[in-house]
């Protein structure tokens, strides 16, 4: 395979489906003509009832297949190994038997590769890569606000078209998020224990994660919610599904 013209760097905790997106787009390509790179026997899971590709479907590759993304980036592969976590996962669907030489493709739900995924903000992504593109990274649930740009970033896996909820009005929310690396630090072992077990959340972490989560809830209904337009998506509807989607981990 010819390897890329043109240089994309990986975002930080990106989804290799997002990294591959983003390169078709850069080339003005649609992303399934890019993907006829690696042989792929599955197809993204999508949403119920009829609904699209979800955005968290994530793809892992075999040795080859990694050899032909990091060509296609003109990036190392130990970039993407560093950036992309999902990057060195082995899948031994397609990472052994007589096809192991072949570049190959495998769809999984990120979820169950590196855990939650989260819409980038476009504008971060515009400031670092200079295309104000879609992005999917895995973030787990206490780092959802973009504090440059005040956005909540919306988990990825839920069937509803907004990326991220202004939230520049509610500075509780702003706040919270920057109080955020504190309380982690005096937290870090009940934390740790909490993602390596999947225990229940300590009782901080929901503090936080509430707090976060009323402050989206008073600047929708107080009206300050500029990311989510008049007449396109009730503010109702999305607090619902927000909610669902930050407690559905914690309540089950
Ligand atoms: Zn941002």
């Amino acid at each position: 395979m010819a390897a890329g013209v043109l240089r994309t760097v990986p975002l930080a905790g990106e989804l290799t489906a997002s990294l591959i997106s983003r390169v078709a787009a850069r080339y003005g390509l649609p992303t399934a003509g890019v993907l006829q790179l690696w042989t792929c026997r599955n197809s993204p899971a999508r949403h119920d009832d009829g609904g699209g590709a979800r955005a968290d479907a994530e793809v892992v590759l075999n040795g080859a297949g990694r050899r032909v993304l990091a060509e296609l980036c003109r990036v190392e592969p130990k970039v993407l190994a560093r950036a992309l976590p999902a990057f060195t996962m082995d899948d031994p669907k397609i990472s052994t038997g007589r096809e192991a030489g072949v570049a190959q493709a495998r769809w999984r739900a990120a979820g169950t590769v590196a855990g939650p995924a989260a819409f980038g903000c476009r504008l971060c992504t515009a400031r670092r890569t200079g295309q104000a593109l879609r992005a999917v990274r895995y973030l787990p649930r206490w780092h959802r606000v973009c504090l440059r740009h005040g956005r909540w970033l919306l988990d990825a896996d839920a069937d509803q078209p907004l990326e991220h909820l202004d939230v520049r009005g509610a500075a509780e929310v702003v706040a919270a998020q920057r109080r955020w690396p504190g309380v982690a630090r005096h937290q870090q072992g009940v934390f740790l224990q909490f993602v390596a077990h999947g225990l229940e959340t300590p009782g901080v972490l929901l503090a936080v994660i509430e707090r976060l989560v009323q402050g989206v809830g008073e600047a929708i209904l107080g009206g300050h919610a500029p990311g989510c337009r008049q007449g396109d998506v009730d503010g109702c509807d999305v607090l619902k599904k927000l909610r669902y989607t930050q407690y559905r981990a914690l309540d089950p």
